[in-house]
C-alpha cells in the first residue's frame, strides 16, 4: 500500500470514528413537562344550537399552559380576564367567571413572567389573549397573517377591550410564522398552523415521554362533537369556514400519524378530568 494511500484510509477513518458516537448513539428525548392553568369558565353565547346537536355541557373552560423544555419555556395562551380585575372571590365580566390569576398559578411553580421565554397565543380572541400585555417581554411566536390582523395598517378609532389587553405585543420581539413551526428544532414542541377560526390560528403539538404526544386545540374544536358530527361547525361563521375544514382534516391526520390525543381547550368535561398545576404531565 502506498505511504499516501495509507494517510488517506487513516483521515478517512478518524472521520468515520469521529462521527460515530453522533450517528450511533439514540437520541433521548428532552424531558418536556405540560402544565394547565385554571384561567375559569365562559358561558356559551348561544346555547341553543349546541344543545340541539346534542352538547349537553355547553359551558367551556377557559385555560392556559405551560411547557418547560430544557432550553426555555413556552406560554400558550392567557386567559380571559386580566389578572389585575381578579377579586378574591373571584370576578365574572360578561359570559366569563375567573377566580384563579395567571400570574399567581406561574408563580406557585416558582416563574415570573420575565421568566417566559416565549409566548404563543393560539389565537388572538379575548379568551385566549387577555394578559398578552404581561408577557411582552418574552418573544412572540405568531403566524404572520395573526400579526396582521391583531395589527391592521389602520388602527380602529376605539380599539376593542381585548385589542388594548394584546397591544403591548406589536413591540415584542417577534419570530413571524408561515406555517409550522418546530420551537425547540428537537420535534419536541410544534406549532401546528390551523387558520381559519382566525387568519392565523394554530395548535400546539407537545411530544411528551411518559404521556405521549399531544395536541392543545386552540379553537379548531370546541367540543367533541365537532369532530364526530362533521357538519357540526357552529363556530365556522366566525372565520373562513373552508379554512377552517382544512385544517380539521390536516388536524385528524397529524393526530393519526402521531397517535397523539387531542386535548380539545374549552371541553371542560375532559378538561375537568386533567392534572392542573402544579401537577404537570410528562
Ligand atoms: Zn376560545
Amino acid at each position: 500500500m502506498s505511504k499516501r494511500l495509507t494517510v488517506m484510509m487513516k483521515i478517512f477513518l478518524s472521520i468515520v470514528v469521529g462521527l460515530l458516537p453522533w450517528s450511533s448513539a439514540p437520541q433521548a428525548p428532552p424531558a418536556v413537562k405540560l402544565y394547565i392553568f385554571d384561567c375559569g369558565m365562559l358561558k356559551s353565547g348561544n346555547p341553543d344550537v349546541l344543545l340541539d346537536r346534542g352538547v349537553t355541557t355547553t359551558d367551556m373552560s377557559v385555560t392556559a399552559y405551560l411547557v418547560v423544555h430544557p432550553q426555555g419555556t413556552l406560554l400558550w395562551d392567557t386567559g380571559v380576564i386580566p389578572d389585575d380585575l381578579i377579586q378574591p372571590g373571584g370576578t365574572t365580566e360578561a359570559r366569563a367567571t375567573v377566580h384563579k390569576t395567571l400570574r399567581g398559578q406561574l408563580a406557585e411553580i416558582g416563574y415570573r413572567p420575565s421568566d417566559i421565554t416565549y409566548l404563543a397565543l393560539s389565537h388572538n380572541h379575548y379568551d385566549h389573549s387577555a394578559n398578552a400585555n404581561s408577557f411582552a417581554g418574552s418573544t412572540w411566536l405568531v403566524q404572520k397573517a395573526e400579526r396582521a390582523a391583531m395589527f391592521p395598517d389602520t388602527p380602529p378609532q376605539n380599539p376593542s377591550n381585548s385589542a388594548a389587553r394584546f397591544s403591548a405585543l406589536k413591540n415584542s420581539k417577534t419570530v413571524l410564522l408561515n406555517g409550522d413551526y418546530d420551537v425547540f428544532g428537537d420535534g419536541s414542541v410544534v406549532i401546528i398552523a390551523t387558520p381559519g377560526h382566525t387568519p392565523g390560528h394554530q395548535s400546539l403539538l407537545v411530544n411528551l415521554s411518559k404521556t405521549g404526544p399531544v395536541v392543545l386545540s386552540g379553537d379548531l374544536y370546541h367540543y367533541p362533537a365537532e369532530r364526530t358530527l362533521k357538519d357540526f361547525t357552529p363556530f365556522a361563521a366566525l372565520g373562513n369556514s373552508e379554512l377552517e375544514a382544512a385544517s380539521k382534516a390536516k388536524m385528524e391526520a397529524l393526530l393519526k400519524e402521531k397517535k397523539a390525543t387531542l386535548w380539545i381547550q374549552h371541553d371542560i368535561i375532559a378538561y375537568s378530568q386533567l392534572k392542573k398545576s402544579p401537577a404537570f404531565y410528562d
